[in-house]
């Protein structure tokens, strides 16, 4: 059996309707920002009962563009956690930032109190990673940042319909990011990225930086980029957006099958204790587990897409070397690279693949 880990052949197995869509919105002439970007903003605001969304060129461009209008400058701290995408960090430099890492904890995101402790008079804002589709403690985070006078950013790249005690992912965060990028939850023909927010000064502000600071076609009040999510990415993802809830539905019950098969695995598999309130969307299903290379080699030899995210955490990789963090500094998210273990959990799979992934598992360890 073969068990692909990226399911993009299966969703755009039949690409009629989109390109019908396409050849539609092609005759309109409106490729940058018009009517397509306009209602698939309104659609992804309404589905996160946020606003604002606002469309920019990709997650990474989201990240940057909040941190900028949130007023980061040169010489401003901002915390975020080591175990993430690298862009999360590049974006903090990029904005002009200095990055300031924390551990995570047992759930893979970062913990509240390193956060805490990193605090000092230089820091401006805190990057939130809702890593793995797993949510930060978000409304602790918000309380730390009102007390400290900070801005909030959540990264939820990885979290599309994510939620606290029924509040999705972008009711804390001054700014929230998104990718879309093929492999997120909400996808794309290509780049984008989509920035939700609840202030409408902010709002108009960010629109205007994304479109080189222009206040109508003649006027430019600050230099700002050229950051738009394009008009065709906009007419694919309104179409996937339609049965976006119910492919969510899905993965978080493939998950629940892992969940419960691994927990009595217990002697080999360490699943992360999932908080109650919290709506993870497994963007990624991480396992901790014993003898991960010999684990990840048999499930490939044996068809199945299992990968590690990331073997290298973000203060190691030599990109990082000039922020000064060493071995051993994190051994958290250290710890992770070396027993962590991704498996193929989308929507796309059948019953009888999630079941054969547990079965290799279980025959891998004897159980
Ligand atoms: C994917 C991702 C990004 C960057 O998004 P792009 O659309 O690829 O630029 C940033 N942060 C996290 C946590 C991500 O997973």
């Amino acid at each position: 059996m073969n068990v692909p880990f990226s399911y993009l052949r299966r969703q755009f197995a039949h690409v009629d309707e989109y390109l019908s869509d396409l050849r539609e919105l092609v005759t309109t002439g409106a490729l940058t920002l018009g009517g397509a970007v306009t209602e698939f903003e309104k659609a992804f605001a309404a589905l996160h009962e946020s606003p604002h969304a606002i469309g920019v060129g990709s997650g990474t461009d989201a990240l940057v563009v909040a941190l900028r209008v949130l007023g980061v400058r040169p010489g401003d701290e901002v915390i975020t956690c080591t175990n993430t995408f690298v862009a999360t960090v590049s974006a903090i430099l990029h904005a002009g930032g200095q990055p300031v890492l924390v551990d995570s904890e047992n759930g893979y995101v970062l913990d509240v109190d390193q956060v805490e402790a990193a605090i000092t008079p230089r820091t401006r804002a805190i990057v939130a990673v809702h890593y793995t589709g797993n949510l930060a403690d978000m409304p602790r985070l918000r309380q730390l940042a009102d007390r400290h006078g900070l801005k909030l950013v959540e990264d939820a790249c990885q979290a599309t319909l994510g939620m606290i005690d029924s509040r999705y992912v972008g009711s804390w965060g001054d700014a929230t990011a998104f990718s879309l990028h093929p492999l997120k939850n909400l996808n794309v023909w290509g780049d984008g990225g989509l920035i939700l927010t609840h202030s409408d000064e902010l709002a108009d502000r960010i629109r205007r930086y994304c479109n080189h600071g222009l206040a109508d076609r003649d006027t430019c009040v600050e230099f700002g980029i050229n950051s738009r999510l394009d008009a065709v990415q906009a007419v694919v993802g309104s179409r996937l957006m339609k049965d976006l809830p119910a492919k969510s539905a899905r993965q978080v019950a493939n998950a629940a099958r892992y969940d419960e098969a691994f927990g009595a695995l217990a002697e080999w598999i360490d699943v992360p204790v999932r908080r109650p309130g919290v709506r993870h969307v497994f963007h990624l299903y991480i396992i901790r587990v014993q003898r991960r290379d010999a684990l990840l080699a048999h499930l490939r030899e044996h068809g199945i897409g299992a990968k590690v995210h990331y073997p290298l955490p973000v203060h190691l990789q030599p990109a990082a070397a000039p922020l000064g963090y060493g071995v051993g500094r994190f051994p958290m998210a250290e710890a992770h690279g070396r027993v962590a273990i991704t498996l193929p959990v989308h929507p796309y799979l059948t019953d009888d693949e999630i079941g054969y992934t547990i079965d290799q598992v279980r025959r891998f360890y004897g159980a």
